[in-house]
This record gives C-alpha cells, sequence and structure tokens, in this order.
C-alpha cells in the first residue's frame, strides 16, 4: 500500500513538476522594502487576451513590457493581465501593501497571488457587486497584502470588462499607511470640490428663486449633473449615494455623460437665446439633445454599445460651445465672453480626457479627466460670472430702455410721461419749501400752417430748435418736457408768480427773435403760454385741473391773438367767484415786463 502510494506521489510530482516550472516562470522584480506610493509600471510586463483566457493559460504568454504608452488601451472588452514580482528581499520587517486600480468603472479584477513560491490563492474584486462587499471601502478596486520580511509576492492581475469601456492598465501600489493617507488627503480634496460645487448650486438657486429666470434653474441644472457625472467617474457616488445600485454605477456612467451634455445644451440655448440670435444652431441643438434623450432611453432599455459611443460622443461635441459663444460675443452679446471663455476651459477638456479615455491616441492615461475636473470648478465660477455679467447688462438696458420711454425722440426732452411723477416731486417739494409751484403751457403758434408752407420737415426743424431753446432756459430744478404735438410744458418753483410770468416771457421773446433756418430760408415763429398757479400758500388746485387751469389762460392768450403769456387768474378765486378767469399778464403786442407787471398790479 505505502510503495503504492508513494508511487503515487512520485507521479504526481513527475508530472507536477514541469507544470509548475512552466506554470511559474521568473516575473520581473520589483522592489518593495522603501515603498510608499507608486504606479505598476515596467519591469511589471502586460498581456491582451480574449474574454475567455483563464489563469492557466495565460501563464507562458507573450507578455509585453508595461510602458506609460501601453497604459491606456482605448474602449476595450477583452482581458487584460499584468504580472510582477513584489520583492522585499531587503527587508527586516513585512511589508503591509495596497494594490489600487485608477478607476471606478473597472468591472473585474482578479488578483492571483504566491508568498515566497508557495501555490497561487486569487481573490476577486467586481463592481458588479455591491459597494459594502468590497474588502477596502475605497472609491475604486483595492486589494491589501502583506509580503514578508525578505520575501516575496508573484502577483498576476486579472482586469477584465463585462462589457466594453475604456480601459486603463494603470494600477497603483502604495505601502499601507501610505494609502490609508493618501486616501484620506484625496476624499479632502474632493470634499472641497464637492462643497464648490454645492455653493454654487445654491447660487443658482438663490437666482432662479430672485430673479425668476429659467437661465439659472438650468445652470443649476447643469451644475448638478456635471458633478454627479464627476461624483461616478471617481467613485464616490457609488460609495456615498447609491452603493447597492449596481445598475446606476455600471451603466449610469454613459448616462450621468448623457445628462451632462444634455443639460449644458439647455443651458447654452437659454444663456445665448440661441432661437433668436442662432435659429440654426438652435434647431441642431435641440436635434442633439433628443438623439442623447433617446441615448438615455436606450441605456435604460438594455443597449449598451452604441449609448457608450454616442456618450463619449455628446462630451466631445460640447467642445464646440467656445466657438458658439465667441460667435455670440462677436455678435455684440458681451457677456458670451465668459462663457466662451468657460466652454474653452471645459470643452477642450473634456474633448482631450474623451480622446484620451476612448483611444490609444495619447498616452497620458486618465490624466486629463483629473486636470478636466479642476477645470470644470473654474468652467462653473466662469459660467457664473457670466450669468453677473448679463444681468448687469440686461439691468443697463432696462434703464436704457426707461430713459427712452421717458424721452421724446424728436427733441430729447422728457414726454408727457414724465409729468405725472413731476407734479407728484413739485408738490412734496412745496411741501417741504413752501415757494409756490407753476406750470406753464406753451403752443407754438400757426403750427399747421407752418407745416403746410415749408413741409412736414421744417416743422420738425423748428420743434428739434425749440426743444433746444426750452431747454436752455431749463434751470436744474425746473421739469421742461414735450406734452405732445407742438404743446410743451415747463414746471417752476419760484417764490412770486412774477418770476413764473418772466420765465415764460424770456422764453416767448426768444422763439420770436430767433427765426429757425431751413433750406436757406428764415421761419419766423412764435408761441403762447398760458400759467397756472398749481400748488401755492393760497390754493392747491385739484389734481384733474392742473392742466385745465393752465391750458384755460392758453387758449384765452390765442383768442386775444397769440404771441403773449396769460397767467390763470387765481384771485377771483380767492374773491370768492365760482368760476376763476385768466387774465392776460403780457401785454398784446410788445409782451414787456413793465407792461405786464403793470397790467397785473392794474387788475388785482
Ligand atoms: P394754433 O396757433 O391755434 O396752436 O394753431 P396750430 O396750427 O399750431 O394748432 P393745431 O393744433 O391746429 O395744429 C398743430 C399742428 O402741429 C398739426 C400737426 O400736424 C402739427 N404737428 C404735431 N406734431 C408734429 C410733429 O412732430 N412734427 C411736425 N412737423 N408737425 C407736428
Ligand atoms: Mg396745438
Ligand atoms: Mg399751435
Amino acid at each position: 500500500m505505502s510503495i503504492f502510494r508513494t508511487a503515487l506521489r512520485l507521479a504526481i510530482l513527475l508530472v507536477a513538476l514541469p507544470l509548475t516550472s512552466q506554470a511559474a516562470p521568473e516575473l520581473p522584480e520589483i522592489e518593495i522594502n522603501a515603498l510608499s506610493d507608486q504606479l505598476i509600471r515596467s519591469p511589471a510586463e502586460y498581456l491582451r487576451t480574449s474574454e475567455k483566457t483563464t489563469f492557466g493559460q495565460i501563464q507562458g504568454g507573450d507578455f509585453q513590457p508595461l510602458t506609460p504608452a501601453s497604459v491606456n488601451q482605448g474602449i476595450s472588452g477583452d482581458t487584460f493581465w499584468l504580472r510582477f514580482r513584489l520583492s522585499n528581499r531587503q527587508g527586516t520587517d513585512s511589508v503591509r501593501w495596497v494594490l489600487h486600480h485608477e478607476t471606478s468603472y473597472l468591472d473585474n479584477i482578479t488578483v492571483y497571488f504566491s508568498d515566497n513560491d508557495s501555490p497561487f490563492q486569487s481573490v476577486h474584486l467586481s463592481d458588479r457587486k455591491p459597494f459594502n462587499e468590497r474588502i477596502l471601502a475605497y472609491r475604486t478596486l483595492a486589494f491589501p497584502h502583506e509580503t514578508t520580511a525578505a520575501g516575496h509576492t508573484d502577483v498576476y492581475v486579472k482586469m477584465a470588462y463585462d462589457k466594453a469601456d475604456s480601459v486603463s492598465l494603470n494600477l497603483g501600489l502604495s505601502e499601507a499607511d501610505h494609502f490609508a493617507e493618501r486616501s484620506r488627503g484625496e476624499y479632502f480634496a474632493y470634499g472641497i470640490y464637492f462643497g464648490v460645487m454645492a455653493t454654487l448650486l445654491l447660487i443658482a438657486l438663490l437666482g432662479a428663486a430672485l430673479l425668476r429666470q429659467m437661465v439659472y434653474l438650468h445652470y443649476g441644472l447643469f451644475l448638478v449633473f456635471s458633478t454627479l457625472m464627476w461624483a461616478a467617474l471617481n467613485g464616490f457616488s457609488y460609495q456615498y449615494l447609491w452603493p447597492s445600485s449596481v445598475f446606476l454605477h455600471n451603466e449610469g456612467f454613459h448616462i450621468l455623460f448623457l445628462a451632462t451634455s444634455i443639460t449644458a445644451l439647455q443651458f447654452s440655448r437659454h444663456f445665448l437665446k440661441t432661437r433668436d440670435n442662432f435659429p440654426r444652431f438652435n434647431r441642431v441643438m435641440a436635434a442633439l439633445q433628443l438623439i442623447m434623450l433617446s441615448g438615455i432611453g436606450l441605456r435604460l432599455a438594455g443597449v449598451y454599445d452604441p449609448v457608450l459611443v454616442l456618450s463619449f460622443l455628446s462630451l466631445a461635441i460640447l467642445a464646440g460651445l467656445p466657438v458658439l459663444g465667441y460667435i455670440a460675443w462677436r455678435r455684440g452679446q458681451n457677456y458670451a465672453r465668459w462663457y466662451a471663455l468657460a466652454w474653452l476651459v471645459y470643452g477642450v477638456g473634456l474633448l482631450v480626457s474623451v480622446l484620451s479615455a476612448g483611444t490609444p491616441l495619447f498616452n497620458w492615461g486618465m490624466d486629463p479627466l483629473l486636470f478636466t475636473q479642476i477645470s470644470a470648478v473654474l468652467e462653473s465660477v466662469l459660467l457664473l460670472v457670466a450669468l453677473a455679467e448679463r444681468l448687469i447688462a440686461w439691468e443697463r438696458d432696462r434703464r436704457q430702455a426707461l430713459t427712452l420711454a421717458r424721452q421724446d425722440a424728436l427733441t430729447g426732452l422728457n414726454n408727457r410721461r414724465v409729468f405725472p411723477q413731476a407734479l407728484e416731486h413739485y408738490q412734496a417739494r412745496f411741501h417741504q419749501t413752501g415757494h409756490p409751484v407753476y406750470l406753464i403751457m406753451i403752443d407754438l403758434d400757426h403750427f399747421k400752417e407752418l407745416n403746410d408752407q415749408y413741409g412736414h420737415d421744417a416743422g420738425d426743424r423748428v420743434l428739434r430748435e425749440f426743444g433746444r431753446l426750452l431747454r436752455n432756459h431749463c434751470r436744474p430744478g425746473d421739469t421742461c418736457l414735450r406734452y405732445g404735438g407742438e404743446e410743451f410744458a415747463m414746471l417752476v418753483q419760484v417764490p412770486r408768480e412774477r418770476e413764473a410770468t418772466r420765465i415764460a416771457e424770456r422764453i416767448r421773446q426768444a422763439f420770436e427773435r430767433h427765426p429757425t433756418q431751413y433750406d436757406g430760408a428764415f421761419i419766423q415763429h412764435t408761441l403762447t403760454a398760458g400759467l397756472a398757479p398749481i400748488f401755492s400758500a393760497d390754493r392747491l388746485v385739484a389734481w384733474d385741473d392742473i392742466v385745465r387751469e393752465a391750458d384755460k389762460a392758453l387758449y384765452l392768450a390765442k383768442e386775444q391773438g397769440r404771441n403773449k403769456v396769460v397767467v390763470f387768474e387765481t384771485l377771483a378765486k380767492a374773491r370768492g367767484d365760482e368760476q376763476a378767469e385768466p387774465s392776460i399778464a403780457g401785454g398784446m403786442k410788445s409782451n414787456n415786463k413793465e407792461e405786464t407787471d403793470a397790467y397785473r398790479e392794474g387788475k388785482t
């Protein structure tokens, strides 16, 4: 029996010996006795095989040195193998280390390890299991182990994708304490990132609530999806947001890429008002959004590869937004320059990241992704600056529109809209100072005839000239406006009626003395003015009567031959007459001051 047993053992040994010598070739050696943090690189080797290959089959395979150029393999569903020996030969203590992958979306890692030439054991890590089943609660797949003092660990790492994705062969190797310290720093840095994004989101929501503008809501939505996209790419969403949703973690990536692109386009359409300013672009953007949205639908329905490509393309498309922003800026949307700059920072970063992750074009691994994430903060701040500048521009436009709405286009004077507000203002001033306020209504004489004789254009010229004349007579405290047609109004606050009459009289004289030059002709013209005290110690005129009283004086003057200033007689009212009557303040012909005063004194 024992002979039989020995013979059997011998036979097994004979069969096993060539197998083990074939199965365990000398692995390229990495020294770890002074390990802190490093990337697994050549002399480590890698092998690309088809999906189905097993550990037993690859050990004699044609492994290649893992150079920086071979780290990024583009989009692939193949299986990749890495192999190396971790040597702690000079060490007197054992070394605890952690092997961790760069990206959060690598589907499966199987680590085959053998300590000091013992038989290989294996540990399977998968992101197709809920987060809390991980050996290490770390944002990417990580494997902890210990190499004995003066010993070595042979390692084969199998990286396999259930579904094709962008492949990075970047594995980090950290001494265990360093790893803990490193991940604390990493989580802290990302914490700042998410804090800044949350603050910006709060500002966006406040803007949406206070200003009631959709564009802030779209900005906020873009922030949400852009941040979620980074949270997913970094593995935080799986750790903290949906730790048990294997579907969201794996299939959700491309949904988030698409949602980020959709919201970026939606924000852009609102911000640049593309419907009005770029109708063609607007249609293209809307169509792209629809395609992206159907991409999300397809993914939810279980379609994988086409949606993956579409999601990568959708991010790459965002690199076109700075061009759109630039065009908008050149076309006069001044605030679009910040928008263009923001998307230049982000869009180009995304484009480089997508090319880097999706193709073997660059050998920068996933580094561009990190820089793009930093630029994502910058872009979000720049977009906020763009929104602020847009708000300021709108406020400027609004004020300009308000000014224009209060201005008479022909003469540049205020128009009638200003009148009620001016009256309130003078009423308040009267109550403060006790000085009476007078309304002077001015009407140009025979203006219809003037138009008929010289033409409407000449009439306009006269109106403009009179506007200038009136402005010159308008002192800082006065209000002068075009009431309508060839009628003008002036509000003055002076201590006595005499001063108000004098002002009107001066204007009348100046207009009479300075004919308007038009087409070689000198157009003679005159005006008639009616003056009424509206707020005085004697009386406060009822709001509705204010213009009526000045008009009454004006019509009386017109009746009496025009080219004069007439004062609405208030003292008649003081004497108790039922209806106050206007009195002629100017002389019938000369209108000079002495005559006016004499006339008024005689009358009262
Ligand atoms: P009166 O001496 O009684 O005031 O006679 P009038 O012709 O000035 O008065 P009327 O109210 O009959 O006519 C006013 C004219 O002013 C008629 C209208 O065509 C003219 N007018 C009103 N606005 C403008 C304008 O903006 N430009 C020109 N050129 N004419 C205007
Ligand atoms: Mg008139
Ligand atoms: Mg007139």
